[in-house]
């Protein structure tokens, strides 16, 4: 295949990147903790999603796949990505600065996507994993319909900190008491990087069941989405689909 290295803004030679790949470009960045970040990517081409789908990112030949956190509406695409130190791309990630440039295959894939046959939409998500809510809702939202769809995020970390998005779903909730429903839990409430926390605690798939019985959610219509840490999604789906809930799921590595 061939490649081409990409001048940036900087005047340094950008990431090796495959031409035939449209580039997404680093416009913004906030990093959340030592290990998590959100960035902001301009697209240099059209690129049409699903609220819930994950695109396809690459800078020196390696890929990797990212859930979007942004709604198709909104001009970047946003995306929440956590370090793994011993990982191939995302220490590269990390390094990157404003201007540089990575690949992104042209076409937005997943299945893990709103269903509209069902009006109660129980998710589930750990840390990195609340991109495709955050999608979900703000579209939703942004579209204005009022057709009757609940939102209920269960958002797991294991410190206060790492959430991010809990301020924009707190403020959703609270706004739009009828259509969000937001439940942050952290799941090492005794630890002192947790001392302020005052909310609910236990891993997201220990307080589940808890959950779906306290909102009362009916069987028929509600569809439950598992986002994130495989430990999660595998007890989860070990435990819901046997007792009829409808389940959907998007694992974000293998253990
Ligand atoms: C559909 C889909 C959507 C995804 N969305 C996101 C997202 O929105 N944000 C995000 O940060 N990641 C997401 N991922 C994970 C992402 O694709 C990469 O696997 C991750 O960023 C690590 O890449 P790496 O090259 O640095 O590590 P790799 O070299 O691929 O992995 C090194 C090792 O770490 C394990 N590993 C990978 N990720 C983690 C992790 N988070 N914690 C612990 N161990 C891990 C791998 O299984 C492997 O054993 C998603 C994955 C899938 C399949």
């Amino acid at each position: 295949m061939v490649e081409t290295t990409i001048t940036g803004q900087s005047g340094k030679p950008d990431l090796t990147l495959n031409p035939s790949f449209p580039t997404a470009t680093l416009v913004e960045r906030k990093d959340v903790t030592e290990d998590l970040m959100v960035i902001k990517l301009e697209v240099s081409e059209e690129f049409n999603f699903k609220p819930g789908q994950y695109c396809t990112l690459g800078l020196d030949k390696i890929e990797r796949a990212y859930s979007i956190v942004s709604a198709p509406y909104e001009k970047y695409l946003e995306i929440f990505v956590e370090l793994v130190p011993d990982g191939e791309l995302t220490p590269k990630m990390f390094a990157m600065k404003i201007g540089e440039k990575m690949s992104i295959r042209p076409r937005a894939k997943g299945l893990f996507v709103l269903d509209p046959k069902r009006h109660h939409h129980f998710q589930l998500a750990t840390v990195t994993g609340v991109a495709p809510s955050v999608s979900m809702v703000r579209q939703y939202l942004h579209d204005g319909l009022d057709n009757g769809h609940v939102f209920y995020i269960m958002y797991g970390a294991s410190y206060l900190d790492e959430f991010h998005y809990d301020k924009e779903f707190a403020e959703l909730a609270a706004k739009y008491p009828d259509t969000v429903k937001f439940v942050p839990t952290v799941s090492r409430p005794t630890e002192e990087r947790n001392a302020a926390w005052q909310g609910v605690t236990g891993r997201v798939n220990t307080i589940a069941e808890e959950y779906l019985a306290k909102f009362d959610l009916p069987k028929d219509d509600t569809k439950v989405y598992a986002c994130g840490h495989p430990g999660m999604i595998e007890d989860m789906k070990e435990k819901l689909p046997p007792q009829g809930w409808d389940f959907v799921e998007e694992r974000f590595w293998k253990p």
